[in-house]
């Protein structure tokens, strides 16, 4: 049958079409990204509600595209996942996370905690352990002061090898946290069989606080079960004084959002610590 030219499935189509014409460009851009410098850091303090000092930072991916200007990671971290190119990229983050770790101490933030996003595909490749431990020997860092951010589906794939990586990487002063708290479907049973020292509170928790009950009951829980099997709590996303009192209130470990700062570039973290310095 002929179909109507105006009709609503070659719209569909074209659409369609466009949108993985697009995904395919996007995907090419990103491979010369890695090797033409567009890759950057930013970094977002992490402060500890006890001692009210920048306990660390989260090392978040921004992309500086020729063209399209800053892209989020939000954009172009799930075309990296699926043709495989976060492998390298995820490499380049943790590279640059440690010239950071080390440039930090030299600047008089000894202590300073890096915490680098790690993807559920990094697991997919067999020599993760090996190449991480390569990359970290090379910086010449203090590994205690490395932490890598998980979310529960990196365990799916094939949870024996996930958790070799982990006790691995542990065994060399690794620290892991679990990001997206409470989102996942498996976390209590990952909290007791995992080298699990921290866990993050997803930000759809704050944010709903004060709107529904659920949300206070599910932060209390979350941070009493941490607790209790002695591993911290941060809450990220949080983005007003009402949130931080909860948070206090509940003996949140630490806590992440635009209330103190968002992620920023290396040369406005500096100056973000020098005025805490200062005050
Ligand atoms: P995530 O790991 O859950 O990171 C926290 C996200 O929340 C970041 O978004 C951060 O900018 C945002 N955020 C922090 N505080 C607030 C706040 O107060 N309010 C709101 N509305 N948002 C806040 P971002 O930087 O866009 O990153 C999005 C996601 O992209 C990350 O979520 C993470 O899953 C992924 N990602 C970022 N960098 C990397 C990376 O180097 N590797 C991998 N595999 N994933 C990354
Ligand atoms: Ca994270
Ligand atoms: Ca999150
Ligand atoms: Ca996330």
């Amino acid at each position: 049958a002929k179909r109507d030219p105006g009709s609503s499935y070659r719209f569909y189509d074209r659409q369609l079409h466009i949108s993985a014409g697009y995904q395919l460009r996007l995907e090419a851009d990103l491979r010369n990204a890695l090797r033409g410098n567009e890759l950057e850091l930013y970094y977002q303090p992490r402060i500890d509600l006890a001692t009210n000092e920048v306990r660390g930072v989260e090392c978040l991916l921004r992309w500086n595209h020729p063209e399209r200007g800053l892209v989020g990671p939000d954009e172009f971290i799930p075309v990296a996942e699926r043709s495989g190119l976060i492998v390298p990229i995820g490499y380049w983050v943790i590279e640059q996370a440690c010239k950071r770790l080390q440039e930090s101490a030299e600047i008089g933030y000894p202590g300073l905690v890096f915490a680098v996003n790690l993807s559920f595909r990094q697991f997919h490749d067999r020599k993760m352990t090996e190449t991480i431990f390569r990359i970290i020997f090379n910086a010449n860092v203090d590994t205690s002061l490395l932490e890598l951010e998980l979310t529960e589906s990196a365990m799916m794939h094939d949870p024996e090898y996930a958790q070799r990586c982990l006790r691995e990487l542990n065994q060399l002063g690794v620290s892991f946290a679990l990001d997206d708290f409470g989102t996942g479907y498996s976390s209590l049973s990952n909290l007791q069989h995992l080298p699990i020292s921290l866990v993050k509170i997803d930000k759809s928790f704050v944010q709903a606080l004060g709107k529904s009950a659920d949300a206070e009951h599910i932060i209390r829980a979350i941070i009493s079960l941490a607790h209790s099997l002695q591993i911290s709590v941060v809450a990220e996303g949080v983005e007003t004084e009402g949130q931080l009192e909860f948070l206090r209130q509940q003996h949140c470990d630490e806590i992440q959002g635009y209330y103190y700062a968002r992620p920023m570039p290396w040369a406005d973290l500096v100056q973000f610590l020098n005025k805490r310095g200062e005050s």
